[in-house]
């Protein structure tokens, strides 16, 4: 087949889907767009090993620098595209450069919420999502600084751990009692509280940021119940939002993402989405989705890629995700919004068990800390999507492959 493929975003899904096309044997143009200088790397090291210094940046990319040459594939890093011409199908890019395409595959992620608090542009006040703002941070790490840490949802978390294990002193800021409360629920969000207490971050909930103040450098963030709070530097982490507006009058529906099917298309000839901003149609929840994890961002741009190519691919890959907070390993497996129990098997106390968000009957979700043998086992049970006795699933002598087609809820 030939033509031209273009692939808006060269982050880890668009990265994957340039690789992908080349692996199918597609032998016509491909053109894979960055607003950021580097070749497509992995995010997951910003809040970690290389936040805190212990790998090289180099560790992180997604492919060897010389991949795309040798394979033949087009790079245009540094160089956001601006428009899109939907009928025409055309691409425009920021240095003037029109591109006509077959095929366009939008991989443009998501981008930091930004509040808009009074001090938000201090020196000082950092989100995370570029390894330019993780550089940034990382000039601010040094043992014995105080930071506060905006949010603690997995990033925000992840950051507050690794800076603890920098040796500095952090306090936390959240809305909610505990964290990860609205992912993972009371009981989890706990275990997970406790972790952070025991490591020595001091942790202020259900209070928000009122203000960030200094002079032209954050020196204390003022928070709404009227607590000052001294510190160096500080670390938002209120979530993302997709990054959408380049398809703005194309006829594709903007809605929480890029909405496309099953098959990563957008109903729009030629045009397809996939990674964090594409909220898509999972055929197990029988419901739409936006993930906005590694593992949905590596496999869902080569399944839109193989799509674009003709094929006719369904993504149906259960959700999967991990997020390390000091020496402890959680993962996470499926998708659930809401739950009428939580299952626990092993010990929540003990920092060793893997639970199940059970609805109508049905595991909706699995959370592991420790357990990541049993998470696996998991998938195929939350992939069958049916009834489960919740006696078997909390009895640790019930292998956890012998329910998947058990249909005995009680
Ligand atoms: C600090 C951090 C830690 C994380 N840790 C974990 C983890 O432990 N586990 C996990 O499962 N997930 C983790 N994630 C999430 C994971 O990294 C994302 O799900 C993944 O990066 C999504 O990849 P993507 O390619 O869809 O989007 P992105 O990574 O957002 O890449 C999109 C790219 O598109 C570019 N772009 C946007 N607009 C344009 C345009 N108009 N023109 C050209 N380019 C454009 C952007 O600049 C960006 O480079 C983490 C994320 C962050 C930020």
């Amino acid at each position: 087949m030939s033509g031209t493929f273009v692939i808006v975003g060269a982050g880890l899904s668009g990265g994957a889907a340039a690789a992908a096309l080349r692996e199918e044997g597609f032998d016509g143009r491909v053109v894979l767009i960055g607003a950021e200088p580097q070749p497509p790397y992995e995010r997951p090291p910003l809040s970690k090993e290389y936040l805190r210094g212990e790998v090289p940046f180099e560790q992180a990319l997604v492919q060897d620098p010389r991949f795309y040459a040798e394979n033949g594939i087009e790079t245009r890093f540094g160089v956001p595209a601006t428009c899109v011409d939907s009928v025409e199908k055309i691409i425009e890019l920021d240095d003037g450069e029109r591109v006509i395409y077959d095929g366009l595959l939008i991989a443009t992620g998501g981008r930091n919420r930004r509040p808009s608090i009074p001090g938000m542009d201090l020196e000082g006040v950092y989100g995370l999502r570029t390894v330019a703002n993780c550089d940034r941070i990382r000039q601010e790490i040094v043992p014995g600084r105080r930071a506060v840490v905006v949010g603690m949802g997995f990033i925000g978390s992840e950051v507050a751990a690794s800076l603890r294990q920098s040796g500095l002193e952090v306090v936390v800021v959240d809305r909610n009692k505990m964290p990860l409360r609205r992912v993972l629920g009371d009981e989890v969000g706990r275990v997970i509280e406790e972790i952070h207490r025991d490591n020595g971050t001091t942790m202020v909930f259900e209070d928000t940021v009122a203000a960030f103040e200094g002079d032209g450098h954050v020196e204390r963030v003022r928070t709404t119940r009227g607590r000052d709070i001294e510190c160096d530097f500080v670390v938002v982490g209120l979530g993302i939002e997709p990054v959408i507006g380049l398809l703005a009058g194309t006829g594709v529906k903007l809605d929480n993402g890029v909405v496309v099917d099953e098959h990563c298309w957008t109903g729009v000839d030629g045009i397809y989405a996939a990674g964090d901003v594409a909220n898509y149609y999972h055929p197990v929840f029988r419901r739409r989705i936006r993930v906005e994890h590694w593992q949905n961002a590596l496999k869902q741009g080569p399944v839109a890629a193989r799509n674009m190519l003709g094929k006719s691919e369904a993504y149906a890959e259960v959700p999967w995700f991990w997020s390390d907070q000091y020496e402890y390993n959680l993962q996470y497996a499926g998708f659930h919004t809401e739950w009428d129990e939580l299952v626990v098997r092993g010990s929540l106390r003990e920092r060793d068990f893997i639970a199940f968000y059970r609805k109508n009957g049905r595991v909706l979700a699995a959370v592991t800390i420790g357990r990541g043998r049993d998470l696996r086992r998991s998938m195929p049970l939350i992939k069958a999507q049916r009834p489960v006795d919740p006696g078997k699933l909390q009895d640790p002598e019930v292998e956890l492959r012998t329910l998947v087609g058990a249909a005995d809820a009680r």
